[in-house]
């Protein structure tokens, strides 16, 4: 796995703040787990952040309050154990990113010729689409543009668009000001995971009529 497509310094830095909703975090959380550049990246952006803070003038705080913090955290509800899935029936034939394996995902939909779609469950995030696509080998995706954020993570096959060519583990980036056509490469099949904030903006007329069927 060559990545050669990585988080931005933005988008680390609003992941690590906390400042990504559910669905954007869970593609976040699978691009770092398949990219060390990444995740040193991130390391090093929150030494920064540290360092920053420690310039700060400090703060008065009660001096109890450290005791007071574990007290609450052992009251707190016992940690419950995260269901994990296999997810085999979808037979994707690739091992997908540890945190997706938390995930239920429903079953593929179809989405236009030679594309399907699987929603996965994100019940806190309900504003954001946070699916997989599985394109077929060669296909083009409408051209379409994006009414939010839209991060795509390759898991299998490589696809091209405007902005260049995204294989495993790439992660590309797009807002409301990009528009879009990816393709995928003729040696394979793509598999995605895709957070869509908003519905997209396809041009085509085709894809605008289909869009109200699929919801995305
Ligand atoms: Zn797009």
């Amino acid at each position: 796995m060559t990545i050669s497509h990585f988080a931005s310094d933005d988008l680390l830095l609003r992941y690590a703040a906390g400042r990504l909703s559910a669905a954007p975090s869970l593609v976040m959380a699978c691009h770092l787990s398949m990219s060390e550049e990444s995740r040193g990246r991130l390391d090093v952006l929150e030494s920064l952040g540290g360092a920053l803070l420690e310039e700060q003038p400090l703060a008065t705080i009660a001096p109890d309050l450290f005791d007071r913090t574990l007290a609450r955290l052992q009251d707190a509800a016992p940690t419950v154990a995260l269901p994990r899935y296999d997810h085999q029936r979808l037979g994707m034939g690739v091992d997908l990113p540890e945190p997706l394996r938390r995930c239920a995902i429903d079953r593929w939909r179809w989405m236009g010729p030679g594309m399907h779609f699987a929603r996965i469950e994100m019940p806190e995030d309900p504003a954001v689409n946070l699916v997989l696509l599985r394109i077929g080998a060669g296909r083009t995706m409408p051209e379409h543009g994006h009414s939010g954020q839209e991060l795509t993570l390759v898991l299998k096959g490589s696809f091209h668009d405007e902005s260049g060519r995204y294989g495993v583990g790439d992660i590309a980036e797009e807002d409301d000001d990009t528009d879009h056509q990816p393709v995928v490469d003729d040696s394979g099949e793509c598999i995605c995971l895709a957070s869509i904030n908003g519905p997209m903006r396809p041009h085509g007329w085709i894809a605008r009529m289909i869009q109200p069927l699929i919801g995305l």
